[in-house]
């Protein structure tokens, strides 16, 4: 598959850049190219926004019936259906994600999120006569905050632009979204999408490009809000241009989530359910359960049954149906990821696991599935986010131990406990500071609230809390 595109979907058509600029997209496993797209500039942003503005300021979308805007997203759910299997290739070959994840979420969970956001536009009420106890009423209108500069990162490309493009247009938004340069091919198939589904001209506009483009976007002055799913310290960022700006924002950021392995676990169980909470795509994950929380009295035994799982996954072709762990997505990122390995040793952790790169794998950016034990919370790779499959084995003594170590962290976006006694786990839930947090398993709901506390975010995306972040609320009295 190589893809090559010459211009850039903005206002509703096809249009040439503004720049000869070019972003070239590598395979993830062979390291050949992929193809490659127009690199937006200032320019190209600077049309965007004026075409989503002039669409959501003097063209009947914002204020088309909540029933017409389902309409769009259910035919823009059925054009991306259409492309599933394009856009569930293309977003493996790009970052090295296992096509059977790709198929789940890429293409699955993304035109259900259009479908349901879809149906939640026909459900809600955007206007609202409330009675005051001072005698009389006062109309609630939900109304689309306006243009959304929408910022998406590499490692779920279609489904993060999804989970921002389906509850903005739902609220009658209007959105400008720059895709990240590594995995740029699959937004070029999604404006495909938008263009057959009969989306209104300049209701999608999308500009490739890198983090300077997306800083550019970010105080344009045009935007009225920003979501963003990136980096800690790409949020921090974005978020204080946006306080400055007084301008509405949501960050949906890294992780560092804990794994609570309580003492009666079946550990048959908790490796069965670990895989999808620890090391989905690789461990590219943003919630993934990276920290494992092991209680002391069964240590040993915790660290020999991960051991045994992690040893027995298939690493290889992401395109194979077989295949659990695919290649990481850049040689950067690798390089990242070794180095969290070389510090992990150097700080002291015991390898069990891995460490290396696979044999037999020469091509590609693979990194073996990697076990370290002993880790001590405060060392590095306890710390801070490793993007990778590599996951380290902690030692606490009783559950308020445990509960005080995953609650010892910079973030909290995931997390996951384990237990015979699901009341037990739940229990132990409740007091895990974190967005969200899983009970023998762990699941992304998409009727339900997601993102993070503490360094991992600001705002929710998901479920109706998702749609009312596109929505402001006015007040109009009746005093008469
Ligand atoms: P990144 O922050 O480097 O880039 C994300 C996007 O932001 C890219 O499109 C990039 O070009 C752009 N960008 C970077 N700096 C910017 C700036 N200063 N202003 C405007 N735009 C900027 O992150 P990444 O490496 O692409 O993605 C991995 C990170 O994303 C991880 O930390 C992961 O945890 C996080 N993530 C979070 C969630 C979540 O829901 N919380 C989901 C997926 C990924």
């Amino acid at each position: 598959m190589v893809m090559t595109y010459d211009s850039l979907f903005v206002g509703g058509g096809w249009v040439a850049p503004a720049s000869d600029r070019r972003i070239e997209v590598v395979n993830a496993t062979t390291e050949e190219s992929l193809g490659s797209v127009p690199e937006a500039g200032e320019a190209d942003v600077d049309r965007a926004v004026a075409a989503a503005r002039q669409a959501f300021d003097d063209s009947p979308w914002a204020t088309a019936s909540p029933v017409e805007r389902g309409d769009v997203l259910n035919r823009f759910a059925d054009a991306l259906e259409k492309r599933g299997e394009q856009l569930t290739r293309a977003v493996s070959l790009q970052n090295g994600m296992p096509l059977s994840l790709s198929e789940q979420f890429e293409g699955g969970y993304a035109v259900a999120l259009l479908r349901y956001y879809a149906a939640l536009a026909t459900s809600t009420e955007f206007e609202e006569r409330r009675p005051s106890p001072l005698g009389f009423d006062t109309l609630i209108r939900r109304s689309p905050v306006g243009v959304v500069g929408a910022i998406v990162p590499w490692n779920y490309p279609v489904v993060l632009a999804v989970t921002k493009i389906a509850p903005a247009l739902a609220a009658g938004c209007t959105v400008v979204i720059k895709p990240s340069p590594g995995t740029v091919l699959d937004s070029f198939l999604l404006a495909e999408a938008a263009e057959e589904a009969g989306v209104p001209p300049g209701v999608l506009n999308w500009v490739p490009g890198g983090r300077e483009l997306g800083a550019y976007l970010v105080s344009h002055p045009g935007v009225d809000k920003i979501a963003f799913t990136g980096s800690t310290a790409a949020g921090r960022l974005i978020g204080e241009r946006c306080g400055a700006m007084l301008r509405p924002v949501s960050l949906e950021l890294g992780g560092k989530s804990a794994a609570v392995i309580l003492d009666d676990a079946d550990l048959n169980k908790v490796t069965e359910g670990l895989f999808f909470a620890s090391l989905a795509n690789n461990g590219q994950t943003c919630m993934a359960c990276t920290r494992i929380l092991a209680p002391r009295s069964r240590y040993d035994e915790v660290v020999e049954s991960l051991a045994g799982w992690l040893g027995g996954l298939q690493v290889g072709d992401p395109l194979e149906p077989s295949t659990q762990v695919g290649p990481l997505a850049s040689a950067e990122h690798r390089e990242r990821v070794e180095g969290f390995i070389a510090k992990g040793r150097a700080e002291g952790a015991r390898l069990v696991l891995g460490g290396g790169r696979p044999a037999g794998l020469e091509r590609g950016w693979f990194v073996q599935p990697t076990l370290f034990a002993d880790v001590d919370n405060a060392s590095t790779i306890a710390r801070q986010e490793i993007f990778g499959p590599v996951l380290s084995v902690i030692a606490y003594d009783g559950d308020e131990d445990a509960v005080r170590i995953a609650n010892d962290s910079e973030y909290g976006l995931g997390g996951s406990v384990w237990s015979a006694d699901s009341e037990r786990a739940t229990s132990v839930a409740r007091s895990v500071q974190t967005g969200t947090v899983g009970v023998n398993g762990y699941v992304i709901d998409l009727n339900a609230p997601f993102g993070g506390v503490k360094a991992s975010g600001i705002g929710r995306e998901f479920g109706p809390e998702a749609l009312a972040g596109y929505l402001q609320l006015k007040s109009i009295y009746l005093p008469a």
